[in-house]
């Protein structure tokens, strides 16, 4: 892990947050490479889940929604992190993490209970003692302030916990407007903010967040079972078009009791990450007509359906395939890094290379000329840029040997290095570096074009 969050500082992937304030825990800033990956894996995405699906429609909801929308969905009073403080050194620790963690037991929600064994069985990690305030709740929501013209009525709002509820309340909108027969989707891409109060490993867990979001409308009497496998197997499909190895997911159903009550199944896909094993990295969920019922109550509207074929009117159902992007980038940063040593050299000679899916990665082809003194190279090779430049994401570099350069383009993943020397000024030919095989077959310029098109789309 450490080894990729270096290689993410050193080759511009990611920053760690407000840095030279001394750093701000839990964020982090997507640099050149690293927003370039994260454009491909959304537009990934968004194609396979939209472009190419005739019964799912994507939308770009505000992150600060109507505060009552939280009220409905229930946010406001129980989204919550448990806390605890020690009387003795002040620090504040995750009540039901410290209770899992002595005692295996699952309290989370149950603050009395969760005292009681903190009172009787747990000292404070950090100083020993034992000497626990009351199990606090604190809402995970951010919370800001809305300005009007009048002082009375000021009113706090909040900052998206999660992307969904922006698709529920345009159901209306969508249905009105869009041509969508049951069953269909909504899709949105965008930020959410949870408060966490305990630092995330890298970007795994932090403060804001993108997610990518369907909520997937089918009838009440539908086979649900049937609609949630097929949704399952294009989630598991995602995960491996990030490059992620099969080996790497499991599946993990959440058991009965610890379903929402309106939910009737919930999986988690989980990634085996290089801290503590499987973890979290998308979710699907059947949350039966929860939501739009509970926006209706609330909001007064109707937000049903009317199947004109059968005369029917009904609230909806709702599948919701959940996919963090960070998530995403960071599964696909793990899955790609490779180390390997390089055959014929000196003995310890290792490359770093990022085997990411080449459609992932953040420039395709990196185009060098042999030596960067030599004014006729350089000049053919800026001409061999302009060239590719117009079909593929491109970049030119004359810094350094050409081994340096080499290495550089491996680090971000680069698929190709297109390399022109002397004998292009003679027979037209370039050579042409395979990230992979690292062979290097000789190209002529005028096909140049049409073998990367064909290598990259292969
Ligand atoms: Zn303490």
């Amino acid at each position: 892990m450490e080894k990729i969050v270096s290689l993410c500082k050193r080759r511009g992937f990611i920053f760690p947050g407000s840095e030279i304030y001394g750093g701000f825990a839990n964020s982090y800033t997507y640099g050149p490479y690293g927003v370039a990956l994260k454009n491909n894996i959304k537009s990934l995405w968004w194609k396979k889940f939209v472009q190419d699906r005739e019964d799912v429609v994507g939308i770009d909801g505000p992150i600060i929604l109507h505060p009552r929308v939280w009220e409905a969905s229930g946010h406001t009073t129980s989204f919550n992190d448990s806390m605890v403080d020690c009387r003795n050194c002040k620090k504040r620790f995750r009540a039901d993490h410290l209770v899992e963690e002595t005692t295996g037991q699952d309290l989370e929600g149950k603050a009395d209970e969760m005292k009681k064994v903190l009172d009787e069985k747990i000292k404070c990690p950090n100083c020993g003692k034992q000497a626990w305030t009351d199990v606090r709740n604190f809402n995970m929501m951010f919370e800001t302030k809305l300005n009007t013209t009048d002082e009375a009525k000021e009113e706090i709002a909040y900052l998206r916990p999660e992307t969904a509820g922006a698709i529920f309340l345009e159901f209306k909108n969508v249905l009105d407007s869009a041509r969508v027969k049951i069953p269909f989707g909504i899709a949105q891409i965008g930020k959410a903010f949870r408060n966490e109060i305990v630092a995330g490993n890298f970007i795994f867990r932090m403060r804001e967040f993108e997610q990518m979001e369907i909520e997937y409308f089918i009838r009440p009497d539908a086979d649900w079972e049937k609609i949630f496998g097929e949704w399952l197997k294009l989630q598991e499909e995602f995960v491996l078009e990030l490059g992620v190895d099969k080996k790497d997911i499991s599946f993990r159903e959440h058991p009965k009791e610890k379903l929402a009550f309106y939910s009737k199944k919930t999986i988690d896909i989980e990634y085996n990450y290089p801290f503590g094993g499987f973890k979290e990295l998308f979710g699907l969920a059947y949350r039966t007509d929860y939501d739009l019922s509970n926006h209706a109550k609330h909001s007064g509207q109707k937000l049903e359906y009317f199947d004109t074929e059968t005369n029917q009117r009904f609230v909806p159902h709702v599948i919701e395939p959940t996919f963090g992007l960070d998530r995403s980038i960071l599964v696909s940063l793990l899955s790609a890094y490779h180390e390997e040593k390089v055959s014929g050299s000196e003995e310890g000679d290792v490359r770093v290379v990022l085997k990411l899916p080449k459609n992932l990665a953040p420039i395709k082809i990196a185009i060098f000329p042999l030596l960067k003194n030599k004014p006729e190279l350089v000049a053919k090779a800026r001409e061999v840029f302009g060239l590719l430049k117009r079909k593929f994401v491109c970049e030119f570099d004359d810094n350094g040997n050409i081994g340096k350069r080499y290495r550089r383009q491996d680090e971000i993943g680069t698929p190709y290095c297109v390399t022109v020397d002397f004998d292009t000024l003679q027979d037209g030919t370039v050579t042409v570096r395979d990230r992979d095989s690292m062979e290097q077959p000789r190209v002529a310029v005028s096909d140049l074009t049409a073998w990367l098109e064909e290598k990259l789309n292969a």
